[in-house]
């Protein structure tokens, strides 16, 4: 009974779910998913057929013939949930599970009306990567699994469901009130890719084949940030061969959104905090959209393998800022990665096992150690095959290696063999041992400069001797000039220091977050009380972590901060995310050591 991923009950022995159909009714006064789901094997089996679930209320099991199936639910494991055991008569087909999800399924997130743009109806959004699925749906929730899927999903009349899949067909008038919708993903996906949110939702066509959704209050806006995306799909698709999903949608979510964007196939999700006004953000977008080759189509098998997915799709997403902006912002990027990386090797310690590739996570929460190692390391590690064989055949060696494995889960040992194959004693060359099974940075880590860069990286660290920008430069700085500014910056400064900055460059006013966040890090850090109320305002209104970390990190640096960060997480915590305020609490843990 081989078990092959530490995260999953899934037994590679026993039969393959095929394909799921889910009849779902979202009950927003109980805040629950009630209904049933059919998983139809990959052959008529018998015997035991081990399922995972997470707070699962399970009411009936039986075949899809109508048989009772014996069930018996293990006990509850605090990272993989509860371990539901079926024993199939001989020639089941598929079976049938009706049950409704637990009071605090992990990978849901409940939204009063206060919560939403819109403020008059309630929200609800889906997150199951890494291993979150289970706690909406019975299912093996490994990503060694891929299926396609069915779904019919009762909502409230005046709200709109979107999945990770194509509609089908018009709704549905059901009972009193309420509405059936109907999804199709006719491609197999692994289960962390099902997604499913409902709202208030209004959409705009951007191109033939896309869309964006969102909030009527968000639609307009989001509609002109992201005008750009068909640009996106063109480059992508002549860097990485055809976009296979046949639609790229979006949408925008609540600013509760834990992440920054999550690629669920058809429906990238969206954190609102992109919507900066003048377009510098959608870099993420071209992440999302680049994890439709690598990552969507070519996943990795476990956890474990978690920077196949995220270290191409940077690397990848590089690639397309490249096509549509030129070397220079490809550059830019590159530098920010490199600060991301360097930041989260100090995090864990450079000999921490966190900030090895190739992870051995068994016993091991993925949300405990989520981190920019599998995106920035692994993407450095691409970016050196590339420089070592040269772009062209690197390319060449990329398209094969998508045309292999798409449609497929693999591991790091699968990539590594692939490779030895198409590029023979190029591993041995770049050292790829130490790479992918040692922790920190290998020395032959390629370093990535940028002219444009310079300027704002050397005056902020001569902010000490006295350096400043002058009105000319500052008149002349994009976004990512001014970024990288700051975080070169002292962490902690003077009250003169902070007035100065903001005066100057207008900081707490700005509606770009990356360089709000980059700011209110450094005035929070200083102590300075002029941004306590900008502060409070992002803490409360924002649940993406990377802006979370640093913020509450920041305002430990003080008595007076420490309390005040208390104060926000008391009064922001119930509107988090339950990932959100675990990355809060780990913050605060520290407060006092
Ligand atoms: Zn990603």
């Amino acid at each position: 009974m081989p078990r092959l991923d530490p995260h999953s009950y899934f037994d590679s022995d026993q039969p393959r779910t095929r394909r799921l159909d889910l009849d779902l009714a979202i009950e927003f006064d109980r805040r629950r998913v009630t209904g049933q789901v059919t998983l139809t094997l990959d052959r008529p089996s018998a015997g035991p057929l081990d399922l995972d679930s997470k707070g699962l209320a399970i009411t009936s099991v039986r075949t899809t013939l109508g048989r009772p199936i014996v069930w018996e639910p293990g006990p509850e494991e605090p990272i993989l949930g509860t371990r539901l055991r079926l024993t199939l008569p001989p020639g089941t087909e598929g079976v049938v599970i009706t049950y409704e999800t637990g009071h605090d399924a992990i990978g849901l997130q409940w939204l009063a009306p206060e919560q939403t743009a819109g403020r008059r109806h309630p929200f609800m959004f889906t997150q199951f990567q890494p291993i979150h699925a289970r706690s909406m749906i019975p299912c093996q929730d490994s990503p060694m699994v891929r299926a396609t899927y069915h779904a019919a999903v009762t909502v409230p009349e005046a709200l709109t469901a979107v999945m990770s899949a194509g509609p089908e067909g018009a709704p549905v008038a059901s009972e009193a009130g309420m509405r059936t919708m109907f999804f199709e993903m006719p491609q197999a996906i692994p289960s962390y890719l099902i997604a499913l949110a409902v709202g208030d939702l209004a959409c705009r066509e951007l191109s033939r084949r896309a869309r964006v959704w969102a909030e009527p209050a968000t639609v307009e806006a989001a509609a002109w940030e992201f005008a750009g995306v068909e640009d996106m799909i063109v480059r992508a698709e002549q860097l990485f061969g055809p976009y296979e999903w046949d639609r790229y949608d979006m949408l925008v979510l609540p600013p509760s959104f834990p992440y920054g964007g999550m690629e669920n196939p058809r429906m990238t999700f969206l954190t609102p905090t992109l919507l900066a006004g003048d377009r510098s953000l959608v870099d993420v977008v071209a992440h999302e959209l680049a994890h439709s080759w690598t990552g969507n189509l070519v996943t990795n098998a476990t956890m474990d393998h978690f920077w196949l997915n995220e270290g191409f799709t940077v690397w990848a997403e590089r690639r397309i800022l490249e096509a549509l902006h030129g070397e220079a912002a490809s550059a830019a990027s590159w530098a920010l990665g490199q600060t991301a990386l360097a930041e989260a090797i100090a995090r864990f310690g450079a000999d921490s096992p966190f900030t090895v590739l190739r992870t051995h996570l068994e016993g091991v929460d993925p949300d405990d150690v989520y981190s920019s190692v599998p995106y920035e390391k692994g993407s450095l590690f691409v970016a050196l095959l590339e420089r070592t064989v040269g772009r062209e055949r690197f390319d060449l060696f990329l398209r094969a290696y998508i045309q292999r494995f798409h449609f497929t889960s693999i591991t790091t040992e699968e990539l590594m063999a692939f490779l030895e194959q198409q590029l023979p004693g190029v591993a041995a060359r770049v050292g790829a041992e130490e790479w992918l099974g040692k922790p920190g940075l290998p020395a032959n880590a390629p370093v990535f400069r940028s002219a444009s860069l310079e300027a704002p990286t050397s005056l902020a660290e001569g902010w000490a001797k006295g350096a400043r920008p002058s009105a000319e430069q500052l008149a002349t700085w994009s976004h990512i000039e001014l970024l990288i500014y700051l975080q070169h910056l002292p962490r902690q400064l003077d009250a003169a220091s902070c007035r100065w900055l903001d005066e100057t460059l207008k900081l707490t006013a700005r509606g770009n977050y990356e360089i709000l966040v980059e700011w209110l890090t450094i005035a929070a850090a200083s102590d300075y009380e002029p941004v306590f109320g900008r502060v409070r305002e992002v803490l409360v209104k924002v649940g993406r972590m990377k802006y979370l970390r640093p913020l509450y990190g920041a305002l430990g640096k003080h008595p007076r901060t420490r309390q005040l960060g208390r104060d926000i997480f008391a009064a922001a915590a119930p509107t988090y995310h339950a990932l959100s305020r675990r990355v809060v609490e780990s913050v605060m843990e520290k407060y006092d050591g």
